[in-house]
């Protein structure tokens, strides 16, 4: 599904973020991506759905070259991948299921869809009780629960997430790992950063290791080495 070929990345500035880095992820996998902070994580994320460009090297979605695609291409690609970073980025103004159903509406799902498909998103995340609240009256595990559901609600093949529990605390971060665990189970390719080492061991997932650009490791029921 996703595969990188020698990909290395230098930002303007010099600072190589990734070096000679190749690897394939088939569908249906789990993977994380750990390392220190700078280690090129969230580039490695970026690439995939063509928000930075390799400087050498290429990346593929199913055979296809991401940076090939012609600006107009890239909106559907992006739509095939569900994002969730660790700051949320929940729209201030709009309730749990207007945040959903905005993304729906911008992917040009029915309304019917919307009426439909909202409720049972936030049913898998466990959040169906807070459909109608903002996002400053929700906890930070709650508002990572919307986030996932706004993620999957166009049910992408793949979904990648920066540090999604970066912002929280151990037990919610636990929960939140659960929610990925079940999104995975029903065929999500999941492929998520973190530098959470707890997180890791007790995954048993596939993990990538980076060190300064390097893929250093690649670990089937990797833990957390580094
Ligand atoms: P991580 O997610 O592991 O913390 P990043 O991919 O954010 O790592 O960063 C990898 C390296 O690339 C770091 O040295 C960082 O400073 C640099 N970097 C990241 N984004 C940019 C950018 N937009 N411009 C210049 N340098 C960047």
């Amino acid at each position: 599904m996703i595969y990188f070929d020698k990909v290395s990345k230098v930002y303007f500035d010099k600072s190589l973020a990734l070096d000679d880095v190749s690897f394939t992820i088939e569908p249906g996998e789990f993977v994380s991506v750990v390392g220190h902070s700078g280690a090129g994580k969230s580039t490695l994320l970026k690439m995939i759905i063509a928000e930075e460009k390799p400087t050498e090297g290429k990346v593929f979605f199913e055979s296809v070259d991401v940076h090939s695609l012609s600006h107009r291409r890239i909106p559907d690609l992006r739509r095939r991948v569900g994002s969730v970073f660790q700051d949320f980025r929940l729209l201030p103004n709009k309730t749990t299921f207007e945040n959903i159903a905005f993304t729906m509406e911008a992917a040009g799902r029915s309304d019917e869809e919307v009426q439909s498909d909202v409720p049972h998103v936030l049913e898998l995340v466990g959040l169906d009780d807070k459909m109608w609240h903002f996002p400053f009256e929700l906890s930070g595990g709650e508002r990572q629960r919307v986030a996932i559901a706004r993620a999957l609600v166009n049910q992408p093949d793949l979904l990648i997430a920066d540090e999604p529990t970066g912002n929280l605390d151990p037990v919610t971060t636990h929960e939140i790992m659960e929610i990925f665990k079940k999104i995975n189970d029903i065929g999500t390719t999941v492929i998520l950063t973190t530098h959470n080492k707890g997180v890791i061991d007790k995954l048993g997932k596939r993990v990538l290791t980076l060190e300064r650009g390097r893929l250093v490791r690649d670990d089937k029921e990797g833990r957390y080495v580094i």
